[in-house]
């Protein structure tokens, strides 16, 4: 086996991804090197390089991001269960690498887990490289052979895919007959929310909400029965399609300061906004009409194990749409760029091998 790897790190904040051999990991433990056949770039990518988050999140640089993972198994720890894997098995990357023994773990929340650390956004390199190592094999799903779905679908599923599924699956018990959803913000996570609502629940009415006429045209065409501008009229247009009753459920996949007032003027008596975007830096709210028509204002953070062995058996069915635009390692900064001037439909996906 090759002694190096291609990676793409971050040297420097606010400067492009160096893309460079590095030295390839070997499998430890209950560890599994796998084979990158796509990892999906997010806009979390673009706050971490922009070193937003270094307070948050210090990283020893260099580091390689990319938290949205698929691929193939590669070479396999001593310490796996035997016949768990086998080398060339297609696997997803599940992102948030819990400890697996406190209480949260074991309730399946592992994304939660107070010392849960993420590929590429803790001392774990990520997936803008050949290989990645996944500290143990729990952490790897398996996609039953004879699928027709490719890594660079699978890749963007374990987070874009995957984060407006557990917000609206969390609350699709009020999606009751006669109710409304409404998904703000139609880029990588809100063109799956959208298809979620409609799956979740086809009872209710689906609004699509975006700055942008590509994206709301885009929203149209994946089954939002309206797609409405983020503008001055919102409220108005809002009050209209859902006489007057406001929306139940609003999934905020953008999270700034203005997206969440606008949304919280739009709610229902009763109302969830349910933020996964993170944009901004405050939930501002005003106090009254949040007291006096008990709306529900929380947060959603990305999805379980669980989550998403449902969401990738909803796309083993062939139900979730994939729309992606695959790049190079080479030409990652060239993805990076697209994407901050918001000239990427769905999600720009990496493909390094
Ligand atoms: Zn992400
Ligand atoms: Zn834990």
């Amino acid at each position: 086996m090759a002694q190096t790897m291609l990676s793409a790190r971050i040297h420097e904040y606010q400067r492009p991804l160096v893309v460079e051999p590095v030295k390839m990991p070997s499998p430890r433990g209950e560890g599994i090197i796998v084979k990158v056949g796509g990892a999906g770039l997010c806009h979390s990518d673009l706050h971490l390089m922009n070193g937003e988050w270094k307070e948050a999140i210090p990283l020893a640089l260099p580091k390689i991001p990319g938290h949205e993972v698929a691929g193939w198994v590669e070479e396999i720890g001593d310490s796996v269960p035997k016949g768990m894997f086998e080398r060339g098995d297609l696997v997803a990357v599940f992102g948030g690498w819990g400890c697996g023994s406190c209480q949260i773990c074991k309730r399946g929340d592992e994304q939660m887990c107070p010392i849960a650390k993420w590929p590429g956004l803790s001392q774990y390199d990520g997936g803008y490289s050949q290989y990645i190592a996944v500290p143990s094999y729990r952490f790897l799903i398996k996609v039953a052979a004879g699928t027709r779905l490719k890594p660079e679908e699978l890749a963007p599923l374990t987070d874009a895919g995957l984060t407006p599924y557990r917000a609206i699956r969390r609350f699709r018990h009020m999606l009751v007959p006669g109710t409304t959803i409404a998904v703000v913000g139609i880029g990588g996570l809100g063109s799956y929310g959208i298809q979620y609502a409609r799956m979740l629940a086809p009872n209710s009415t689906t609004i699509a909400i975006d700055r942008n006429d590509k994206k709301l045209e885009f929203a149209r065409k994946l089954g939002a029965d309206h797609a409405i501008r983020l503008s001055g009229s919102t409220r108005k247009e809002v009050k209209e399609i859902t006489q007057g009753r406001g929306v139940d459920v609003i999934v905020d996949c953008v999270g700034a300061e203005n997206t969440i007032s606008v949304s919280v003027g739009l709610l229902s008596k009763g109302g969830v906004l349910a933020v996964v975007g993170l944009f901004g830096a405050q939930v501002c709210v005003p106090l009254m009409p949040t007291v006096i028509n008990e709306y529900q204002i929380t947060g959603s953070l990305w999805g379980n194990y669980n989550e998403l062995c449902e969401v990738i058996e909803l796309a083993r069915q062939g139900k979730v749409k994939h729309t992606i635009q695959t790049f190079s390692l080479e030409d990652i900064n060239d993805a990076i760029n697209l994407l901050k001037s918001g000239q990427i439909t769905g999600r720009a996906v990496i493909t390094p091998n």
